[in-house]
């Protein structure tokens, strides 16, 4: 079992918030989907003959390309046992006939970067879609038949108040979607943002008021039922992302495109953020990107960073099979003050993050990494 990620880093226009490796541009797209195609040929046999049962093609802004050029793509994929196809869109590309395009196309899952309900957070961040537009997205991607949709919001934005945010949860969760990310936002070196704030032209949102903003989304989706199955993600029962759940239980994948990650279970590699070296590379039949075999104290650090952000929590009987009865000691130890003060929560071997501990996780989970050898 493994997954296939796709990295399309093609965008219309840059919102200022963002640090992916996307670009403004849309006259290399062709080409890129060619390269696509070869840097599958060439890289299939890092699968190891697992089947592919998660496709996931993000960006960036897949639904820019053309139903023909995702079609290209598609041919050379192995999707004959794909369970879930995900494609992130963004809504303005959403028309009845694009959403039709790639129900015909496989595509079962779609996450849809909304961000706001607000016009006003929506023009302020650089977004080319209206709340409006979103909306109708979705009732488009719905019609078509594809029913799991995703929506992605993003809390914290400059001006947003406690209400405004409340008010977007409330009108995300009345929506027939399945599954909600919510991200606080982050100022990046080197986005408009960033430049914003250095400037004075715009005010950080307060860490109290972002905490509360959590807050309040944790609670609205619990009364109405939702899992919060990971720390920034949120699924109606049985609509867990199952491509991102295997990133986060330690599943191999492989990543194809500028910039994407791959994982085969003890090595990692990066392709190189650049495109015109990608291109270039892949026409050698040659894939620009940096490997690391992982140690096994890496390996521990990875599993505690991902599985304790993870509902299904931190497990001592899999971290003793992995590293040894002593890895597991180790972490019980350094675990029992957090559990002590309401951080950490253990359910038999399973450690878990509480509400509280959520706020406080990156340092709780650097408390918890293995002593380097
Ligand atoms: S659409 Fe997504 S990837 Fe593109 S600039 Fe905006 S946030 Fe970044």
């Amino acid at each position: 079992m493994a997954g296939l990620y796709v990295h399309i880093p093609f965008c219309r226009s840059k919102c200022v918030y963002c640090d992916f490796y996307s670009m403004p541009r849309l006259d290399r797209v062709d080409e890129y989907v060619e390269a696509l195609r070869q840097e599958w040929a060439m890289r299939r046999e890092e699968l190891r003959g697992e089947e592919v049962t998660t496709l996931y093609v993000g960006g960036g802004t897949p639904s820019l390309l053309t139903p023909r050029q995702l079609e290209r793509l598609l041919e050379v994929l192995p999707l004959i046992r794909v369970v879930e196809f995900t494609i992130e869109v963004n809504p303005d590309d959403i028309t009845r006939d694009y959403a039709r395009e790639l129900a015909a196309l496989g595509v079962n899952r779609v996450s849809m970067g909304v961000q706001s309900f607000n016009d006003r957070d929506l023009h302020a961040i650089n977004r080319r879609h209206t709340a409006a537009q979103a909306v109708a997205a979705v009732e488009h991607c719905l019609a078509a038949g594809i029913t799991n949709v995703g929506i992605d919001l993003i809390y914290g934005l400059p001006g947003q108040s406690l209400a405004a945010w409340r008010a977007n949860v409330e009108r995300a969760l009345s929506l027939p979607v399945k599954h909600l990310s919510a991200y606080n936002l982050s100022y990046e070196p080197g986005t408009r943002l960033w430049a914003l704030r250095e400037r004075g032209l715009i005010t950080e949102v307060d860490d109290d008021t972002c905490v509360a903003m959590h807050e309040t989304l944790c609670d609205l989706a619990a009364k109405a039922g939702w899992e919060h199955y990971e720390i920034s993600n949120f699924a109606r029962p049985g609509f867990r992302s199952r491509h991102n759940s295997a990133y986060w239980n330690g599943t191999p994948y492989l990543g194809l495109g500028a910039a994407a990650h791959s994982y085969d279970g003890t090595t990692r590699s990066a392709n190189l953020p650049h495109l015109r070296h990608y291109l270039e590379e892949i026409a050698r039949g040659c894939v620009a990107c940096e490997r690391e075999t992982l140690q096994w104290w890496e390996r521990h650090d990875e599993d505690v960073m991902l599985r304790l952000r993870t509902s299904d929590g931190l497990d001592l009987n899999v971290m003793a099979a992995r590293y040894g009865e002593e890895a597991a000691t180790t972490l019980t130890a350094k675990a029992a003050p957090f559990v002590a003060c309401g951080l950490l929560r253990r359910d038999g071997m399973v450690y878990r993050l509480t509400r509280a501990g959520i706020m406080l996780s990156d340092s709780i989970i650097t408390a918890l990494l293995a002593d380097t050898p």
